[in-house]
């Protein structure tokens, strides 16, 4: 990749700061701008590695600030962009929707609209120097809706949208669509299923997991724990991104995911025996603390990916085989709460 500076947003969150670094090495040639507001969801202390890096430059801002956007822009001549920043957390945006509004509509809108006027011109041609821009949407398989027993998730799927959440991601993934059906702006989107590794947020399914477990509290599971989710390890997430970013055909949609179906309750479990085997309790198993709770509203029921397209397209397949990667996972997050 020649010389370009990329700007990445969200990049103190969870899968953005496991990017950034992969990225950088990744890519010798390029920048990175990492623009983020570092909402409750932010975290630069998982950006140590990065932060003397001659190539990486963080700004605190805010994605909807359009003036901000716009001098980021110019000042930094960025390239290209790939767009993490959001709102992403769906019991969030149940009890407060406008947040995922603001940032997950408006705020892709000002990025567009911010690209648009950078790269192209009156005739929607690119400027010079900007011919191989491209903006990548990063977003997320719940925009699809719930799934059934059977059946799987792919780029030709309709749109079914649940929760806030989700329905903003989709407005999203319509407006970036449509800037590359209007104007010709070079555009792809990632689909991708539920993540987990190091840097989650606390309060997510795995993280919250781990964290009542040692601290010995009840450990929350909605409804009946039956609810399906295909889980990608984040750093084979992270690569799938760089396949897309770099080598997907504009204006395509990749869906991204690892194969490994789990129910939120066998989650509980695995997690509970792999603390069994590392830290093991004088008083019976973790898998005691284990408590359903009030099913979330709207929970949907399943979700699953068919990624035939970005491995045979792309080449990309996911490296880390669940077990193992949900043990690095779990010694992780040991380290992070016990020094707390
Ligand atoms: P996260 O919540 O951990 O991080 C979001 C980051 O965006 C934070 O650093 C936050 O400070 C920043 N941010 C929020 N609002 C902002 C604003 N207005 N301006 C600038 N920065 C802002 O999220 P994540 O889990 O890292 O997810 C990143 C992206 O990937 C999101 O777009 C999400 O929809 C998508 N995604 C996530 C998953 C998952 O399992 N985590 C799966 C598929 C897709």
């Amino acid at each position: 990749m020649s010389s370009r500076t990329i700007l990445i947003t969200g990049g103190a969150g969870f899968i953005g700061s496991n990017f950034i670094p992969f990225f950088l090495d990744e890519h010798q040639e390029i920048s990175v701008v990492n623009l983020d507001k570092l909402t409750y969801a932010g975290n630069l202390n998982h950006l140590i590695e990065v932060e003397n890096n001659k190539r990486y430059k963080f700004i605190k801002g805010d994605i909807c600030d359009a003036s901000l956007v716009r001098s980021i822009f110019s000042e930094n001549r960025i390239t290209d962009v790939i767009h993490f920043a959001a709102e992403s957390h769906v019991d969030n945006s149940i009890a407060g929707p406008e947040a995922f509004i603001q940032t997950n509509v408006n705020g892709t809108f000002t990025l567009l609209e911010a690209a648009r006027k950078s790269w192209l011109d009156e005739g929607n041609g690119a400027k010079t120097g900007f011919e191989t821009s491209r903006f990548h949407h990063i977003s997320t398989d719940e925009v699809y809706g719930s799934l059934g027993e059977s059946g799987f998730f792919d780029e030709n799927t309709p749109y079914a949208p649940n929760s806030p959440y989700s329905a903003s991601k989709a407005s999203s993934d319509f407006l970036v669509r449509s800037y590359y059906h209007t104007y010709g702006l070079n555009v792809v989107t990632s689909n991708c299923s539920n993540n987990y590794g190091p840097k989650q947020h606390d309060e997510k399914l795995i993280p919250t997991i781990i964290r009542k477990a040692l601290a010995g509290e009840e450990i929350p599971i909605y409804g009946d724990g039956k609810n399906v989710r295909d889980w990608l390890y984040v750093q084979d997430h992270c690569s799938g991104i760089n396949d897309v970013f770099t080598n997907g055909r504009a204006g395509e949609t990749y869906v991204i995911g690892g194969n490994n179906e789990y129910n939120n309750i066998s989650i509980a479990q695995k997690i509970c025996g792999i603390l069994d085997d590392i830290l093991p309790k004088k008083n019976g198993s973790f898998t005691n603390q284990i408590a359903f709770v009030k099913d979330r509203l709207g929970h949907d029921f399943r979700y699953a990916i068919d990624a035939t397209k970005i491995k045979t397209e792309l080449g990309w397949k996911p490296q880390s085989d669940f077990d193992s990667g949900l043990r690095d996972t779990v010694m992780w997050y040991i380290n992070k709460y016990q020094k707390v």
